[in-house]
């Protein structure tokens, strides 16, 4: 990576804001998945140990600019100060007198978590003066900036690209780091042996990532609802599948517009479907979904081609399911996906041996195969579905890592 980190930087004694991604998913106050606490501990570790006092600040969900008691930061403090197994202590407010008598108060070593940012509505403001007089009080007590919040790198807010207006040095956090580095090697792979798998609910979200892979990959393969929206383009019927307009169009531009790539393009040659009025089940070839039926994933002849090819390969970018995967018996598509990432075989094009190299990422994917019991397979899980997915739209660029100190 290109961009400093906390390992260029002195941060002894200093007064360091750490922006890290604590947007984990929450239910009746509990939160049901903590990877991306634990994704933040090696860098706030990191600081500690260098002797900085760590003042970090995150959001939570989208109160939009108003204090949302269902979206404070605070169960996050808790669990935190379990998994460091000593104290957080935790500010409910991001800026004003509050965290500057924590600060205060606070030595070399300690950490303090502030409250949700976006319950100012100036962390979010498109109003650049008034997003950057949020940043430059959330600055304010600090001394320096690292960026841990890999899964908010694609958005320009206060706390994620202001503050770099107003402190120095501005530096990448070791999750931001690997996260880079691992993507990178998926936009710098060769084509040969370089599989790449979309699926997910809409073409639409995913144009730009779909016209930056097809020139560098070998195949790619589709699945998901996304599949129906190439059907419909082409003229097939989709019945009571998924498929928005939007899609459809988003599908239309591609085919018009990519050329000869598209023959790398794979569509899935049959479907699991189920009728919308008596809820039976059936395998269906591609062109034979009819009214009345919902294709809700790809079915075992796409199943075993695509198993086939990723076994194969020597890199597979992975993102979006392959079906309905909430709803089993839907779940078999993502299931044998993520199974063959798992027994991946080619030539290993990063790490050398014979263990391919895959790397998932997006949102409902990780989900996915967490709940498969196989994140464990898989070389890297990014913890930024948006994040992951832009960076390979922009070809390698976010706006949060782009306004960090360059290296050397
Ligand atoms: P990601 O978050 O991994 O980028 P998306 O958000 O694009 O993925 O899409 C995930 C959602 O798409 C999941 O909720 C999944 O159930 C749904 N989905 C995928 N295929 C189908 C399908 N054939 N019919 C209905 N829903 C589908
Ligand atoms: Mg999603």
């Amino acid at each position: 990576m290109n961009k400093k980190t906390i390992r260029d930087v002195d941060a002894s004694c200093k007064r360091v804001l750490v922006r890290v991604d604590f947007n984990v998913p929450m239910e009746d106050g509990q939160i049901t998945d903590d990877t991306r606490i634990w994704a933040a501990l090696p860098t706030i570790n990191y600081l500690r140990e260098a002797g900085a006092l760590v003042i970090l600040c995150a959001h939570l969900g989208r109160p939009k600019g108003q204090i949302v008691p269902e979206y404070s930061l605070a169960p996050v403090a808790v669990r935190l100060s379990e998994l460091l197994d000593d104290e957080v202590a935790f500010v409910s407010d991001c800026l004003g007198e509050q965290v500057t008598e924590a600060v205060a108060g606070a030595a070399p070593g300690d950490v303090i978590l502030l409250e949700n940012t976006r319950f100012y509505s100036g962390e979010t403001s498109k109003d650049e003066a008034e997003m950057l007089a949020f940043a430059e009080k959330l600055a304010a007590p600090a001394q320096m900036y690292v960026n841990d919040a890999f899964g908010a790198c694609h958005r320009a807010h206060g706390s994620t690209y202001g503050v770099t207006k107003f402190l120095s040095p501005c530096v990448a956090g070791l999750l931001v780091e690997k996260e880079v580095t691992k993507l990178q090697q998926v936009l710098d792979a060769d084509r040969t042996g370089f599989v790449a798998v979309l699926g997910g609910a809409k073409v639409s979200d995913k144009i730009g990532v779909i016209e930056q892979l097809l020139p560098r990959v070998g195949s790619l393969l589709i699945g998901g609802a996304m599949a129906w929206a190439f059907f419909k383009a082409r003229g097939m019927e989709v019945g009571e599948s998924l498929c928005t307009e939007e899609s459809v169009a988003g599908a239309q531009q591609l085919i018009d517009s990519m050329g000869s790539y598209l023959d790398r393009m794979v569509l899935p040659v049959d479907v699991h479907m189920k009728n919308v009025v008596t809820g039976e089940t059936k395998y269906a070839p591609a062109d034979g979904i009819e009214p009345g039926w919902d294709a809700l994933d790809i079915g075992p002849e796409t199943r075993a081609q695509y198993a086939e090819v990723i076994r194969g390969a020597k890199l597979v970018f992975w993102n979006g399911p392959m079906g309905y995967f909430e709803e089993p018996p839907f779940d078999e598509g993502t299931l044998a996906v993520a199974k063959a990432m798992g027994e991946c075989s080619g030539y290993n094009v990063v790490g050398g041996g014979d263990s391919g190299y895959n790397v998932v990422g997006g949102g409902d994917s990780v989900a996915a195969i967490t709940q498969m019991g196989l994140a464990d397979q898989m070389d890297h899980v990014s913890t930024g579905g948006g994040a992951s997915l832009e960076f390979i739209e922009n070809n390698g660029i976010l706006p949060a890592v782009k306004v960090l100190d360059d290296k050397g």
